[in-house]
């Protein structure tokens, strides 16, 4: 902690003076070559790995026809560079949304169009060597993929979409990143990003089920493998055993009690994160949920009901159905999947559950709108449903709830800091001042409205905060989960 400087914390969020080279250090380290080779990828960079990218990025450019719009069509109109929280938070010219892009397109021009070809650096087209390389693997693992950058451009180029394809060429020619790699290799061999077996996720269950028993009185149940349920629950694997994450995997399991909807988890597929989406790798993101589908099948569930998992849910609302549809095995009344917050949200409007608001009267709460949930998904019925079902909850289950400021939320949010496949202790420092413009925000609401509760919907989210908010002398616990909330104030027992 003493290494790390620190930014201030100021009255407003301020534009850096530029520090070139200030994050050129932040590095994450290398996959292994075991990892490397288990994904399918060269398990060390290749002697012809410059005519290897290339050919690779001609058939990226050909498959992802935006990827090519977005390499074309910058107009280098500066409304994006103060947009990053990398760039607010470092000063690094680098971590500017339109430069980190401009390390791709300096060699798309080169290699793939006609005055790039002809005129050379006239046109800032430049030959790819290995200092390129090297610049891309510090600078594209230093983007979260969290999209603010793009609703701020007029052409909407998606700088998320350019780092991933960036991740997915360089792990073509051996240069994978250890975080990612490691664990999608451990999700495809066992079913979830920790590599916990079954008998290890029955006993936690087990242990929920008595802890919720003693502390509540009620026998509410967390079934795992059960055939024949009607929901299959998909949560991030953290929620059986991190803090805070826990506390919402129990106020999942009181809504289905108190709802009289039968659930089951599966030993076989217990993760909703897939960090297939962060190495830009749809074979791998569609791996990893194929574990879903099977399940879903093999349990004869009729519904699918996800946790709070910000990039999951992305990776479950918008791209499932392609990558392991059609549902028509499930019930049609309801979205497949469906996402925790909307079953909730529909039953309290439906009166199915009895809410006690004064259980959260300790808490002044703020919430913070995830990334992919804001920008890359949605929630409900309407648009927006994904920042009015969210809050919407909160009101339903605490007295005391203020929004931090307009330009921090909603479609506008800052990221965490440590979501895209970088929340990994070397990069900390990164993680640290890529969360300042959310600590700036969120000190404010602390500031003018005692809030001590930080409400969130993912897994990742709850895991940076609860990491970097120490760093702001802010303590930890505030950090908690919209059904953490839900948990509380949720009245058991027969229903009036
Ligand atoms: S996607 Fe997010 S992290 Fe990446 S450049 Fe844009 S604002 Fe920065
Ligand atoms: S806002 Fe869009 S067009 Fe303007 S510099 Fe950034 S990426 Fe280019």
């Amino acid at each position: 902690m003493a290494d790390i400087q620190i930014p201030e914390i100021k009255e407003r969020i301020e534009i850096p003076n530029i520090k070139t080279g200030a994050t050129a250090d932040y590095k994450c380290y290398p996959a292994s070559e075991a990892h490397m080779t288990k994904l399918g990828f060269p398990s060390k960079l290749v002697d012809n790995w410059k005519e290897k990218l290339i050919e690779k990025m001609a058939e990226l450019l050909k498959k992802y026809r935006s990827l090519q719009v977005y390499l074309d069509i910058c107009v280098k109109c500066g409304s994006c560079t103060d947009k990053c929280h990398y760039y607010l938070g470092t000063a690094d010219p680098n971590n500017m949304p339109v430069a980190r892009q401009e390390l791709m397109r300096k060699i798309y021009r080169k290699y793939f169009t006609p005055t790039g070809k002809l005129l050379g650096k006239l046109v800032n087209a430049e030959e790819l060597t290995e200092d390129t390389l090297k610049e891309w693997y510090t600078y594209f693992h230093q983007c979260s993929q969290c999209r603010r950058c793009s609703v701020f451009c007029p052409y909407g180029i998606d700088t998320a979409e350019i780092s991933m394809a960036a991740r997915e060429l360089m792990d073509a020619i051996g240069m994978g990143q250890k975080y990612s790699n490691e664990i999608i290799a451990k999700v495809e061999e066992t079913g979830n990003n920790l590599g916990i077996p079954g008998p290890a996720l029955r006993s936690t269950l087990d242990f929920l089920e008595e802890d919720v028993k003693d502390t509540t009185g009620v026998d509410v149940k967390f079934p795992m493998d059960v055939v024949g349920a009607e929901v299959l629950l998909i949560a991030p694997s953290a929620d059986f055993f991190s803090t805070p994450h826990v506390e919402s995997l129990v106020g999942y399991a009181k809504v289905f009690h108190q709802a009289g909807i039968s659930w089951t988890v599966s030993s076989y597929a217990s993760e909703f994160a897939n960090f297939g989406i962060f190495i830009g790798n749809y074979s791998h993101m569609q791996k990893i949920a194929s574990r879903i589908r099977e399940q879903a099948l093999a349990l004869k569930v009729k519904r699918i009901v996800v946790g709070e998992c910000g990039h999951a849910w992305r990776v479950g609302y918008s791209f499932w159905n392609t990558l392991i549809g059609p549902f028509d095995f499930l019930d049609p009344k309801y979205p497949a999947p469906q996402h925790i917050c909307e079953l909730s949200y529909d039953l309290i409007n439906r009166g199915a559950l009895k809410l006690d608001k004064s259980a959260n009267d300790e808490f002044t709460v703020t919430f913070h709108d995830s990334c992919n949930v804001a920008r890359a998904s949605r929630m409900g019925k309407k648009p927006g449903g994904q920042f009015e079902i969210p809050r919407a909850l909160i009101k339903a289950t605490c007295n005391k709830f203020v929004d931090m400021a307009e330009h921090t939320i909603k479609e506008r949010t800052f990221c965490c800091g440590g979501g895209g496949g970088l929340l990994t202790d070397e990069l900390m420092e990164l993680r640290v001042k890529g969360a300042m413009p959310r600590v700036q925000a969120l000190k404010e609401v602390i500031d003018s409205h005692n809030v001590n509760f930080l409400a969130l919907i993912c897994a990742i989210c709850k895991a940076q905060f609860s990491k970097v908010l120490p760093y702001y002398k802010m303590p930890m616990e505030m950090v908690g989960g919209v059904h953490q909330l839900i948990s509380k104030a949720i009245v058991l027992g027969a229903k009036e």
